[in-house]
């Protein structure tokens, strides 16, 4: 799945009609939770029941009947995506919290599918057909829209960012470029430190650009409430934190795009660690969750361009892996601050690096809790949602 991002251009009116389409689609979405949450106990509520529940609410509401049929299902399926997820978690057995399903307040997109929208045969424009108002929107982009053919496109989504609103689009295409092997393996170690510790005792710096907007970003999150609640300035102030946030998830996107790619690239076999995102999130530490949401990111591409370049990308149970000693398989205990790893059997290497070798055994050894070829379509959403630019180079 490859996604084209293009900006929108468009009248006051017709963003207006944007936003109501973004409105109706978490409306629905709402709804359906209390259609399952008060369901009776031997009806079976999956995603056809929401489907069709989801019909309802167009008899009902006149609103909902406006939004494209095939992009209201979207709404209802994403519900159902929110409470599948909390019953995975739920089956999986996974401590404390299980994602209970909650209500949505901050929705900031509608997904239309191959229908509600059709294409300029010639100009790069979009003209939204359903009863919301949207109309004709103009796109900018570098990308060509019209190389692809229409039936490849999936799914067209609106979305609201901090600068004003993007199309996208989710082109079906095998973005396939396999890449001769290199006979070369690599395991990779996150910390503070670095941004990784490789296998070979590389260290991967975290970017120092990085670190300066992120200053600034929290400069602005500040001047936010020192300005009175409700007022102008205040607005303002948010207005400017968003933009700043929104220019540094992109730099982050684009550096973990492209040491992912790299990494892929010179490497048959990428091994790292199966972290597990709702753990990393709820760190207090700030640089330490924002590390984690880095890897994050990092981790999606790895997987993405695994797929993309014929590699294999395994995840391994985080077990021991900086305890252990890579050479004899001794456990050497250490404090987080111990940063060199001492064994024994007279093996003596950094921390991080004799983590990573063991994370590469563990893969060797097909330990992997789960292993992804990636470009399932599970990755390529996840990758779609930060996704910026055209990324098939
Ligand atoms: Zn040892």
């Amino acid at each position: 799945m490859l996604v084209l991002e293009y900006k929108v251009k468009a009248k006051k009116l017709q963003y207006l009609a944007i936003e109501e389409a973004i409105k109706t689609t978490q409306f629905i979405r709402n709804k359906c939770l209390p259609y399952w949450i008060d369901a009776p106990k031997d009806a079976k509520i999956d995603r056809f029941a929401l489907n069709k529940y989801s019909t309802e609410l167009r008899n009902e509401f006149k609103f909902v009947a406006n939004l494209n049929s095939m992009a209201v299902q979207a709404s209802a399926e994403r519900a159902w995506l929110a409470i599948s997820r909390f019953y995975n978690n739920c089956q999986q057995k996974i401590a404390g919290k299980k994602g209970y399903p909650r209500f949505q307040h901050d929705n900031r997109s509608v997904e239309y599918k191959t229908s509600g929208w059709q294409l300029n045969s010639t100009k790069r424009r979009i003209t939204m057909t359903d009863k919301k108002g949207i109309g004709e929107l103009k796109l900018l982009g570098k990308w060509d829209i019209q190389t692809y053919p229409v039936k490849s496109i999936k799914r067209v989504r609106l979305v609201r960012r901090a600068d004003g609103y993007y199309c996208q689009f989710c082109i079906d295409v095998e973005v396939k470029d396999i890449q001769p092997l290199t006979g070369n393996e690599i395991g990779l170690d996150v910390g503070l430190e670095s941004f990784y510790t490789d296998s070979n005792g590389h260290q991967e710096a975290n970017p120092k650009f990085l670190r300066k907007v992120e200053k600034s970003v929290k400069h602005a999150q500040r001047s936010i409430y020192k300005k009175e609640k409700g007022s102008s300035g205040r607005k303002k102030a948010s207005a400017i934190f968003a933009r700043k946030h929104l220019r540094i998830s992109r730099q982050r996107n684009e550096h973990a795009l492209g040491i992912a790619r790299h990494v892929c690239k010179s490497n048959d076999l990428v091994a790292y660690e199966n972290l597990q995102v709702r753990n990393l999130l709820r760190n207090h530490c700030l640089a330490k969750s924002i590390a984690d949401a880095s890897w994050y990111l990092f981790r999606q591409w790895i997987e993405y361009f695994a797929g993309k370049f014929g590699r294999l990308a395994v995840a391994v149970a985080p077990h021991y892996t900086s305890q252990k000693c890579s050479s004899c398989g001794a456990v050497v205990k250490k404090s987080l601050s111990t940063r060199t790893h001492v064994c024994s059997c007279g093996c003596k290497l950094h921390r991080d690096e004799n983590a990573a070798i063991n994370i590469l055994n563990l893969a060797k050894a097909r330990d992997g809790q789960s292993q992804s070829h990636a470009v399932g379509v599970g990755v390529t959403t996840l990758v779609g949602e930060n996704l910026l630019a055209q990324i098939l180079t």
